[in-house]
């Protein structure tokens, strides 16, 4: 249903009729009584007859709600100059109404719903949301104040709540907030969910079949139980490394917005972390490489920090090439005004099979992986990736992703240096 057009501003004609007839009229009484005795009675007659004509063809200016809704709106009517730059800083879309519907004021905002230039025109003419239009029109009748949710569809599509209620002025007022990025995050967590939920559950049921196996015609067969434990004993890792992934991004994401207040140096930390990785590298036959680098402090928190390095280290051991190096450097970049201190480097480099160009924007995702059978044969969880990504938000840093299909990938975290720490070579 749409916003009615009745009451809108048209040219009054009739006023002038009005007063022209009541002119002649009054004439035409003063000659049908032309004698000469009775000119001064007509003429006062007819002057009294006029003056009351004109009188009610004249524009009333009180308690004329009608007449008032069908003047064309003057910008700001009925609005202050102040209160007009007061909404103007309202982050959210405002629009103001005259009794009949018309909009007397949009703020900045609200050009993101209705577009620009609303000012004058009907409410009708300038939202096309049905929802919207219909619980305006309740509020014009003398409804209730009302909460509506609605979508704009072009050019994207956006999700909306509108309150929309009369002030004592009567001037009527709707208020817009933007849904969308609540909504994206509520489809983001239950996607989310959905996603851990399948994880886990593959896992699981292979755990109960195997039991209910070694139960059943496995029972006495102690080759199969020795094989079943074995395949039960890596899909419960899968499971615990999964919960531990969760778990870590859980942590992470709820500290995100806490900077880390530490000093460490990170040249020790790769070592470390390729120290404990070495046992991980022997099966697939490759070696982690580092480029000898004196120490680079940056500001950040240790276990964060390790953790960062050693997803980046053993994804190049995992889908680097078999017997290959993961190669790993350090230096610092040159610093921006704005970055102060400027910035560290770690590159983790291997020589494995690459990442398709389309893949590489996804890869932080949560649960993206370009070859999900090979990620779950290598123990991999595809929340590493993320991991990484919220541990280097968290620290101000960020990860370039650089891969060539057939020849490997190279990740490169960026770090703040911690103020203290002096340049000395940079990243091209
Ligand atoms: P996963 O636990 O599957 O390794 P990650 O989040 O660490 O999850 O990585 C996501 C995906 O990115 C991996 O499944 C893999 O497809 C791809 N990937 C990550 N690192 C590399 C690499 N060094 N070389 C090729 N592909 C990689």
């Amino acid at each position: 249903m749409a916003i009615s057009e009745a009451g809108g501003a048209r040219p009054r004609p009739w006023r002038a009729y009005l007063v022209l007839c009541a002119v002649a009229f009054a004439a035409l009484i003063a000659v049908a009584l032309s004698g000469q005795a009775a000119l001064p009675v007509a003429a006062a007659g007819a002057a009294v007859i006029a003056a009351l004509a004109v009188y009610l063809a004249l524009p009333r200016r009180a308690g004329a709600a009608e007449d008032a809704s069908s003047e064309p709106v003057r910008e700001g009517a009925n609005l202050s100059a102040q209160a007009r730059d007061i909404f103007e800083h309202v982050d959210d879309p405002l629009l103001i109404l005259d009794a009949a519907g018309r909009v007397i004021f949009a703020n900045r905002a609200s050009k993101s719903v209705i577009g620009g230039e609303a000012e004058g025109k009907r409410i009708s003419g300038v939202l096309r949301t049905p929802e919207v239009l219909e619980a305006v029109e309740r509020i014009i009748a003398g409804g209730e104040a009302e909460n509506i949710a609605f979508t704009v569809l072009v050019p994207l599509r956006r999700h909306y709540e509108a309150y929309i209620a009369r002030t004592s002025g009567p001037l009527i007022v709707i208020r817009v907030r933007d849904l969308t990025a609540m909504r994206r995050a509520e489809e983001l967590r239950a996607d989310f969910v959905a996603n851990a939920s399948h994880e886990l559950r593959t896992p699981l049921a292979a755990v109960t079949g195997f039991i209910d196996t070694l139960r059943g015609h496995a029972k006495d067969d102690a080759q199969a139980r020795e094989r079943f434990l074995e395949i039960m004993s890596i899909e419960a890792g899968r499971m615990r490394r999964l919960i531990e992934d969760l778990l870590s991004l859980t942590r992470i994401e709820l500290n995100e917005h806490n900077p880390p207040a530490g000093e460490v140096d990170v040249v020790a930390i790769v070592h470390d972390v390729a120290a404990a990785l070495e046992s991980l590298a022997e099966p697939y036959g490759s070696r982690v490489v580092m480029a000898p680098h004196e120490p680079l402090r940056v500001t950040g928190e240790r276990d964060e920090l390790c953790q960062v390095f050693q997803n980046l280290i053993h994804n190049a051991i995992k889908y680097g090439r078999s017997g290959g190096e993961v190669r790993v450097r350090f230096g610092r970049a040159a610093p921006s005004k704005r970055e102060g201190a400027g910035q560290v480097f770690v590159t983790v480099a291997d020589n494995g099979e690459g990442i398709p160009r389309e893949a590489i924007p996804r890869l932080t995702e949560r649960f993206y992986r370009v070859d999900v059978k090979r990620s779950r044969e290598r123990g991999g969880t595809g929340l590493g990736l993320a991991i990484v990504k919220h541990i280097l938000n968290r620290h101000e840093g960020r990860l370039q992703i650089e891969s060539t299909p057939g020849e490997g990938s190279t990740f490169t975290v960026f770090l703040p240096a911690a103020p203290t720490a002096a340049p000395s070579e940079s990243h091209s």
